[in-house]
């Protein structure tokens, strides 16, 4: 088997001081494993880089680990510490700008503190975009307050990635039914309904260049474009979009592979969108590395393509 070498997307850490906003989720994680992610997120030296040279993944994109600041009820500490994050991370770059990039975190609750934010980390510190976790405390990004975010975005040429989050509430589907409301599913339905609403919403007509990632074989989204197609021209609701909804998802949509193993998945999604909407990821330490790279090395595609989804398509994306 071939070990092609990868960029991967969707790989964290944990600066110290924001554990507090991780507690939620990493509770339902049993104590042994909470301590070694604790080590593992906290690591920027052998753990991390030896786990890379195994799976043959020569750089990746490093971000601080969710919810983070999209979960601080207070704006000026939020943008006081997503900015205190990007200069941590620019630091622990620094030491290995061969192996580590960066994406930004943004205090979402103010959109022009927001694309400042998102400038200067592109600017001065050379971060490739952000990631944002969802929701900013029950806020949505499809409302006309963001234009001006995701005019500087556009205008940056950087990508966003659309990270997982709790939902502000729960599905009443799912308000009684913990195991379905976090990464089983509920996570998948939170991100997906929000990628949607960006869609739906018009912003992909308002800013054509823009490119949202999400992860986990695109959150479902792949495989329900024709269904998108089909009952939107059914029930447009009033909604008039410029393409069809189809059509934005593999281009202004783009999506990573983190946490889905599956080739059936991969086939499908390629088959859907085309080998260049496909990029690898992990999803480093809530996923395992080296599952994730023989998953991606043994793919049954041409090995043309599985360069293209291992490191051909984020070098172009994020212009390395
Ligand atoms: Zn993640």
């Amino acid at each position: 088997m071939k070990t092609f070498s990868k960029i991967a997307l969707e790989e964290h850490f944990m600066m110290p001081g924001f554990e507090a906003y991780s507690k939620r989720f990493l509770s339902h994680i049993e104590p042994s494993a909470q301590r070694e992610l604790a080590q593992r997120l906290a690591d920027f030296d052998a753990l991390r880089l030896e786990e890379m040279d195994r799976a043959g993944i020569e750089l990746v994109v490093l971000s601080q680990s969710g919810p983070a600041v999209q979960a601080e009820p207070d704006v000026e500490k939020a943008i006081g510490l997503a900015k205190d994050n990007n200069d941590f991370l620019a630091e622990r770059i620094a030491r290995r700008p061969d192996r580590y990039a960066g994406f930004a975190m943004l205090p979402m609750q103010d959109p022009q503190a927001a694309a400042r934010e998102l400038q200067r980390c592109v600017k001065e510190l050379g971060f490739k975009g952000s990631l944002v976790n969802g929701h900013t405390l029950g806020r949505y990004y499809d409302g006309r307050e963001y234009d001006d975010f995701w005019a500087c975005m556009q205008e940056l040429d950087v990508p966003m990635y659309l990270h997982p989050i709790d939902a502000w509430r729960p599905l009443h589907a799912l308000s009684d039914f913990p195991v379905l409301q976090g990464a089983s599913w509920g996570w998948t339905v939170e991100t997906a309904s929000h990628a949607l609403r960006l869609l739906f919403g018009g912003v992909f007509d308002r800013f054509p260049r823009l490119k949202i990632i999400l992860g986990h074989m695109g959150e479902g989204l792949p495989f329900q474009r024709w269904r998108f197609d089909s009952r939107f021209a059914a029930y447009p609701f009033g909604v008039t979009l410029q393409r069809k909804p189809s059509e934005y998802i593999g281009t202004n949509i783009v999506i990573t592979t983190s946490g889905v193993c599956s080739h059936p998945a991969l086939l499908g999604a390629v088959g859907e969108m085309g080998v260049e909407a496909v990029m690898f990821s992990v999803d480093y330490p809530y996923e395992s590395t080296e599952l994730a790279a023989q998953f991606i090395d043994s793919a049954p595609l041409e090995p043309a393509q599985l360069e293209a989804i291992c490191r051909g398509n984020a070098a172009r994306l994020l212009k390395l």
